[in-house]
């Protein structure tokens, strides 16, 4: 099963897709979590990364997509995946397309996560992040046991520089103007499905249980 998240920043497309990738047993698979491990590793394209990142601006299509090619061709994507983050352009998707169509593949289903962005800036500042193994919190509506501490591998928590008030701001434009436009690509593929994201994370879940099957 391939499946694709769509959704603003801070939606619940990571939380959605750990929950999705235990359940069907496939990877999930997060470009910015890619990108945030090659920064915290200090190599060439997380320099380069870097510097898009912190100012809410996306990464250049040509890094992105050679990096999302690389982890397709591993041995785990063969049963399928759960794609967070990737495609955010329509170029990106264009290569998605164009890349699966070389084995007779399709994506089957676009899974998006309807929030307004009112709800949004919230979120993101709630947000708490581990950096060493990419769990997720939110320091109201998903507290860890212990406050600053990551539950699963016990690293500290931190607020990610991109989701200070600012850089929010900076990338809700930037959803709107280049991801946005992948909702109509992906209902003229007639994949697309559109789940209410402002409800409880659990009740997010049922609802994309009975999308999946
Ligand atoms: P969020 O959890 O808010 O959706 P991500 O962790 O997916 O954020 O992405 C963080 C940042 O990493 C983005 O703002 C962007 O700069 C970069 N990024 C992640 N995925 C992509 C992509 N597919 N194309 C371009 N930039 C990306
Ligand atoms: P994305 O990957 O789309 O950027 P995340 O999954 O990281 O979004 O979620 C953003 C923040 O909102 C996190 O702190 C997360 O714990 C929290 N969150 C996710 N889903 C919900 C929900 N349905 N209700 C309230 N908070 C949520
Ligand atoms: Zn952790």
């Amino acid at each position: 099963m391939k499946i694709i998240m769509l959704g603003a920043p801070g939606a619940g497309k990571g939380t959605q897709a750990k929950s999705i990738a235990k359940k069907y047993g496939i990877p999930h698979i997060s470009t910015g979590d890619i990108f945030r491990a090659n920064i915290k590793n200090g190599t060439e394209l997380g320099k380069k990364a870097k510097a898009f990142m912190d100012q809410g601006m996306l990464v250049p299509d040509e890094l992105t997509l050679d990096l999302v090619m690389d982890r397709f061709a591993q041995d785990d994507c063969k049963s399928g995946y759960v794609l967070d983050g990737f495609p955010r352009t329509i170029p990106q998707a264009e290569a998605l397309t164009a890349a699966l169509a070389q084995n007779q593949e399709t994506v089957d289903y676009a899974i998006d996560i309807a929030v307004p962005d009112e709800a949004i800036v919230e979120r993101m500042s709630g947000r708490r992040a581990c950096l060493t193994c990419g769990a997720t919190y939110h320091v109201v509506y998903n507290p860890p046991k212990k406050a600053d501490v990551c539950d699963i591998c016990g690293a500290a928590l931190v607020q990610r520089d991109d989701d200070k008030p600012e850089t929010v701001q900076k990338r809700l434009t930037v959803y709107h103007e280049q991801t946005q436009p992948l909702i109509e690509y992906y209902e003229k593929q007639g994949i697309l499905k559109q789940v209410d994201g402002t409800k409880d994370m659990s009740e997010v879940f049922e609802e994309i249980i009975g999308i999946l099957g």
